[in-house]
């Protein structure tokens, strides 16, 4: 079994979503997290995740539109968050200090109120984090508690800082960049860190594997992640999928 812990199947890209998600079963694919980010994404994804068995929501406010973010917003997410049972986390929240699309004060303030929410609602953080480790853990840090939990999805930090991030008791996820020629970054972090720590993601319809590289990716690509990551470790890809999808149903209480 394998489990795609972040994709963006709402995404108007997934015009023809059966065959995808046929697909997707073919290669063993039993659950996929869809990421809602907008509000206009998050009632996308929450029609999905309820015709959908095998499709779950996680909603938030993406860094990039954090310049939106405001006490009309949190108040949506508090109504929405108590409307469907296959809401499993909140996010994607967090910093990006690559793009930098929103206001770097404005990012934090919704990403503090995100994590607040997370609490309120015993729900994991799904953090997106790029050129921002440092700050993004730091808050985490001031926010911690004993259930606070959550994974840094399409991990771009350093093997200390993912020291780091699996010290507060998060996860750090995995995208097919890790097949990318100049991906030796993600392989240290991935050959540091215990195999229990680590989930699978397509982030998708981004980031495709190669060597589908530049085309539109999706979940049923999650085997050619979990495929490198056995190479990597040299260990058989039956391990990998069987403990990253105990990873992800860990984390996200999924069945
Ligand atoms: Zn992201
Ligand atoms: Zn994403």
């Amino acid at each position: 079994m394998l489990i795609d812990t972040h994709a963006h199947v709402n995404m108007p890209e997934f015009f023809d979503l059966a065959d995808v998600l046929a697909r997707a079963k073919e290669k063993n694919v039993k659950y996929i997290i869809d990421v809602g980010f907008d509000p206009e994404s998050i009632e996308r994804s929450l029609q999905l995740s309820a015709k959908a068995e095998e499709i779950y929501s996680v909603i938030g406010i993406h860094p990039h539109d954090a310049k939106l973010f405001n006490a009309d917003l949190l108040a949506y997410l508090r109504k929405t968050l108590g409307k469907s049972k296959k809401i499993v986390g909140i996010g994607e929240t967090g910093l990006d200090y690559f793009k930098s699309y929103s206001p770097k004060d404005k990012q934090i303030e919704a990403y503090q109120a995100q994590i607040k929410l997370a609490k309120e609602f015993k729900l994991p953080l799904a953090i997106h984090s790029r050129a921002s480790e440092d700050d993004a853990i730091k808050i985490l840090r001031q926010e911690a508690s004993d259930e606070l939990s959550g994974v840094f999805h399409c991990y771009a930090g350093d093997v200390e800082q993912a020291q780091k991030v699996i010290d507060l008791g998060f996860y750090i996820s995995v995208t097919g960049i890790v097949t990318f020629p100049k991906a030796k970054n993600i392989v240290e972090v991935v050959k540091s860190i215990p195999l229990d720590r680590i989930m699978l993601e397509t982030d998708c319809p981004y980031l495709a594997p190669i060597p589908y590289r530049g085309k539109r990716n999706e979940p049923a690509n999650i085997s050619i992640i979990a495929d490198k990551i056995s190479e990597i470790l040299g260990i058989s890809t039956e391990e990998v999928a069987l403990k990253t999808s105990e990873n992800a149903r860990r984390l996200f209480k999924l069945p």
